[in-house]
């Protein structure tokens, strides 16, 4: 799917670890010592070199943890990836309106992949499972803001969905607005 951004926007139904791309997008917690659903995935699969990178960050520059909606990267180990790009999703709220934070996710991620070169970057769908994001807003956030945010070197944005109600969220926010 083109984009007006020249950056192509996939979906996938799957793993997240099992992509081959430049970045992998973890949805870490603050404390990047890792986790439970997608973070334990990812730490699981691509070993401890990741944790040990991460421990590396909370000792040099994140001893109070990574903030939300910040991102960080580090070595992707076992990964068919260069690097992790670990960002803090907001955890969900029915009384504040905390979009912004998750779209900072995005848009910051991005912004390290760019950094890094990276062309092929991975998304799950940040903070829609343990933190617990209604799974339609949260896809119009990270499609909307992909489509807004994602540019050269980045040539392929591939949200990895885990299941079939997430894959349908996406398409139809993709629809909506690609
Ligand atoms: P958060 O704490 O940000 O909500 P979770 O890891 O609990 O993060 O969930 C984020 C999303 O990732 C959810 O939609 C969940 O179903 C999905 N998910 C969990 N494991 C994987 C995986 N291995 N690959 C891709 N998506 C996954």
């Amino acid at each position: 799917m083109r984009t007006p951004s020249a950056v192509t926007v996939t979906l996938v139904r799957g793993d997240i670890t099992q992509q081959s791309v430049d970045a992998i997008v973890n949805a870490a917690n603050s404390s990047l010592l890792g986790g439970g659903g997608v973070d334990g995935a990812i730490h699981r699969r691509g070993g401890p070199e990741i944790l040990a990178a991460c421990r590396e960050l909370r000792a040099s520059q994140y001893g109070k943890g990574l903030r939300t909606g910040q991102a960080v990267a580090t070595t992707a180990g076992k990964l068919d990836a260069q690097w992790v790009i670990h960002t803090v999703g907001p955890v969900w709220s029915s009384t504040e309106d905390r979009s912004a934070l998750l779209a900072s996710c995005y848009r910051e991620s991005l912004r390290v992949a760019a950094e890094l070169g990276a062309r092929t970057v991975a998304f799950p769908a940040i903070s829609t499972g343990i933190y617990g994001w209604p799974l339609d807003d949260g896809a119009r956030i990270a499609v909307r803001t992909v489509l807004a945010e994602a540019g050269a070197p980045v040539e392929e944005v591939r949200f990895v969905l885990f299941d079939a109600h997430a894959y349908a969220e996406f398409e139809e926010a993709l629809a909506a607005q690609g």
